[in-house]
């Protein structure tokens, strides 16, 4: 097969799409869920793909060499939502969990924050105001004030204070502030792990934790010149401006992700 010369940033839809299909045996997709592959809810329990995604996934899977989904969420969130897809690899937590062989595997550092968690999602549920949804996820709890969002800097100072008495990180999402064991793991370096042997890969994501996995597609390409990497932002009103500035294109909805990839598969 001739080599294809990499495009060059900024490009088009068919240019980033033709190479990609060019090269599809050394190609990755990544996801991120919330905002992505579902429309975001005000009950983080209810959300769920949009109809099309598990098709297209699956379809995607087939086509090129690896397809994987990199979420705040814990994996036994992400299963119950893709139990389908055997080809879709899940790395949940921020890739603290990764599902890999049949079972979830945890990053050992993290283990030891597992009881302060348990009691921390108690103290929120306690000490915020009732409107405010905790979600605990066994290795981080976030805390959700979408449907309150003038509880937000009540919220984030809650946040701020824990993270200093426990010695945890936090991360700002949409209308949510996690807080997460100190162990250095993050969207972005799960993607630089990835796409360590990869040509291409793409990103899709929506949120502030996302830009750390467009900028290691970005240092990826600055380090070798061969490999080709695409960064996706999806729209919305909350953190759209800041992550659509850091992306090559924007798409506009979940279903528009679904959409657009169904399009792009004609290619294959
Ligand atoms: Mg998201």
């Amino acid at each position: 097969m001739a080599e294809t010369v990499r495009p060059i940033h900024p490009l088009t839809t068919d240019e980033a799409w033709e190479f990609t299909a060019s090269r599809a045996s050394a190609t990755t997709f990544f996801f991120d869920f919330d905002g992505v592959l579902s429309p975001v809810t005000d009950d983080p329990d209810a959300s769920q793909p949009v109809p099309e995604v598990l098709g297209v996934l699956e379809r995607l899977a087939d086509a090129v060499a690896r397809v994987a989904i990199v979420s705040a969420r814990p994996v036994s969130f992400l299963r119950s939502r893709f139990s389908s897809l055997d080809n879709v690899d899940l790395h949940g937590l921020y890739g603290l969990e990764v599902w890999h062989d049949g079972q979830v595997v945890t990053e050992p550092a993290a283990l030891d924050y597992v009881p302060a968690m348990a009691a921390l999602a108690d103290q929120a549920r306690t000490e915020l105001p009732a409107d405010i949804l905790v979600e605990y996820k066994r290795l981080s709890v976030a805390v959700h004030y979408r449907t309150a969002p003038d509880h937000g800097p009540t919220v984030e100072r809650w946040a701020h204070e824990q993270a200093e008495r426990l010695g945890l990180r936090t991360q700002r999402g949409r209308m949510v502030v996690e807080l997460k064991p100190p162990v250095d793991q993050d969207k972005g370096m799960v993607i630089t792990e990835s796409v360590r042997n990869a040509g291409c890969a793409w990103y899709f994501g929506d949120d502030m934790s996302d830009i750390k996995a467009f900028d290691a597609l970005r240092a990826r390409e600055a380090v070798d010149p061969a490999f080709f990497g695409m960064a996706v932002a999806v729209a919305n009103p909350e953190t759209g401006a800041e992550v659509s500035s850091a992306a090559d294109l924007t798409l506009e909805s979940p279903d528009a992700v679904a959409a657009f990839l169904t399009e792009g598969l004609r290619r294959f």
